[in-house]
Parts: structure tokens; sequence; C-alpha cells
């Protein structure tokens, strides 16, 4: 079976040309036409000899992502549903905000995980996408829809550590300058708290930032709500982060949704103060946004005020985040590939 070229990182597509008897300097030209002049077939790389893009053809084929379905919220927000060669429906979600044009990406198709309060984990775990789907998603955004992507984050659909090879792999793909050239800054990596995935990351040489899905301040309740506490617990993922944070001046961001009588009480806030001082980490702030067939409730508007003012008392850097998208249900924890 051939393969799809746009699994590879530049090293080893020079390492697969090298094999067809081609100099290193040629994997260069073929990123080039790949993910900068955006070209989806062989015959279109003009510079390159006849007889080598025959080659390439008889080798490889260029992965591309197709839109089952595009949905366009009120506030701006666009739900874009991809479909996979099984069937299955992955989801990645285009977020404008003044001069910012954020894409949420997925990484798997469903999840493990089965956070209490998130959609994509209910229908459970498919498969993980490779790096070319990855990618795809944000090649589709650029090349087919003339988006100017600035910020890159993986909170979509599965969680990015527990496809780490193939996050890993399209990382190093947005990053490299022959390829998307994205600045390490702008790619954010969202866990629910894998720490040997966190730990990985720690020694990864592309400094992209983590954000860590918290929730819940003790291992009673989040446990309660993200079961993969049970295996990870508190104290295990803090020191891991702090370990994170330590190597290379890494900042971090604690992402929690607040949850009508859930997490959202002064001791609460206390203990989210804790652990964002000792994590020197910043804190995003959502209020809840329903899903269908969850008995949870959004916090209102005052909740989420009291909350942010308890954080602020103890210091602590809190953005109220608006989670956009919810009439389309893609907001955060609601995307299910549907
Ligand atoms: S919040 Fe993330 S890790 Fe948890 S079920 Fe949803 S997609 Fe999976």
């Amino acid at each position: 079976m051939k393969k799809d070229i746009k699994d590879l990182t530049l090293g080893e597509l020079r390492a697969e040309l090298r094999t067809l008897g081609e100099p290193a300097f040629r994997a260069k030209q073929v990123f080039a036409w790949l993910y900068q002049k955006g070209k989806s077939t062989f015959g279109e790389f003009s510079d390159l000899s006849r007889d080598f893009r025959a080659s390439l053809e008889e080798s490889f084929i260029i992965g591309r992502m197709d839109v089952i379905e595009r949905i366009k919220s009120r506030d701006g927000v666009q739900k874009f549903l991809f479909g996979l060669r099984e069937g299955y429906g992955i989801e990645a979600v285009l977020i404008p905000s003044g001069e910012r044009r954020t894409v949420c990406l997925s990484t798997q198709a469903g999840c493990k995980y089965a956070c209490g309060f998130c959609a994509s984990g209910r229908g459970g775990f498919k498969r993980n996408l490779t790096p070319s789907e990855i990618t795809g998603q944000i090649l589709f955004l650029k090349d087919t829809m003339g988006e100017n992507l600035t910020n890159f984050v993986f909170m979509g659909m599965g969680e990015p550590l527990d496809n780490y090879d193939n996050l890993e792999k399209a990382i190093r793909i947005m990053n490299a300058p022959e390829g998307m050239g994205i600045a390490a800054r702008r790619i954010t990596i969202s866990t629910c708290g894998i720490v040997p995935g966190i730990e990985r990351l720690a020694k990864l040489d592309i400094q992209v930032n983590l954000s860590l899905s918290l929730h819940a301040v003790t291992d009673r309740l989040r446990a309660k709500l993200m079961p993969v506490n049970r295996k990870y617990p508190l104290e295990e993922l803090v020191q891991a982060c702090e370990e994170y944070i330590k190597s290379g001046g890494r900042m971090m961001t604690l992402e929690y949704i607040l949850i009508r009588g859930v997490n959202d009480t002064r001791h609460d806030a206390e203990g989210l103060a804790a652990i964002a001082r000792k994590l020197r980490a910043k804190v995003n702030l959502i209020a809840y946004s329903p899903v269908a067939g969850l008995d949870f409730e959004r916090p209102e508007e005052a909740a989420m005020k009291e909350f942010v003012c308890w954080l602020e008392e103890r210091k602590v850097h809190v953005t109220e985040r608006r989670s956009k998208g919810a009439d389309i249900a893609a907001a955060c924890g609601q995307l299910a590939g549907r």
C-alpha cells in the first residue's frame, strides 16, 4: 500500500527520498509544494523533473481531508465536520476574535477518557488520527477556505497526548520553516492529565504551550468528573506539570469549566488558586455549555463573576473565556463528530 506523504516529517521524507535515489534537498521542495503552495497532486509540482514526479506518484499518495458539513454559528464560529475513510466524523472549529483566527483541532475520532461533561467521549473511542489527518484540518481551512489562521489549539475531539507520536509529527510539520512555518508559541496542546504524555512533551525540542483541563481540585470530585484522575491523581499530575514548567521556562494554562452546583464554591476557588500559584499558571474560566443528555447546568453570570473575584483576591491571573459556538454545538466539550 502506498504511504501518505503527509504522514512524514521533513526528516522522514528525506530518508524516503534517499531510498529513491534523490538528494536530500528535494524533500524541502516537496514540502513547499505540499504545505506552502497547497498543491494536492504530484503533477502540479512543476519545478521537479517528470521522472521524479512519476516516482513520487508510484510511492505515495497525497492525503486530504474532505468536509461533509459546515455550520456557522450566530457569533461567527464555524464548525467543520470531516469524514474519515471508515465513515467516522471528526470536527474542527474556527473561532474568530478580533485579529485572531483560532482553529480548534481534533486528534482522535472519539475519545477513551469519558469526561462526564464532554460529548466527545460519549460515543467511545474509534481511532487515532494520522499526522496527515491532523494537519489536513489546517490545510483545508488555509488552502480551500482561504483562512489566515493565527492560533492553533488541540482542544477538539480526542486526547492529544493519547496520540502522542502522531501529534508530535504533526507539530513538527506545522513548525518546520519548510512546512507550515507556524511559531511554537501559537500552538497549544490541551490535556485531561496524561502524566507520561506531559513528561514526553517536556522533552520536546519545540516549546509549544500546555493547557491542563483541571475542572476540579479534589481527587474525589475530579475522579467523578474525569475518570482519568483515577489513573493519574492530582498530586502526581501537578508534580508532572511542575517538572514541565521547569523544563525551559515553559508557561501553562489551567482550563476550568465552571458547572453550577458542582465545582463553583469558594473552597473550589481556593484549591484552584493554590494549584495555579504553584504552577505559576493562568486560569481560563469557562461557563459550562450544555450537552444533550447530560444533567449539568450552566452557572449564572453572577456566579462566574464571584468565582473570578475569589481567584483574583488570591492574586491569580484569570480570564473569563467566552466559549463560543454553543448554538451549533461547537463550544468546549460539545464536539461529538456527528
Ligand atoms: S474532555 Fe477531552 S479527554 Fe475528556 S472526554 Fe472530552 S475529548 Fe476526551
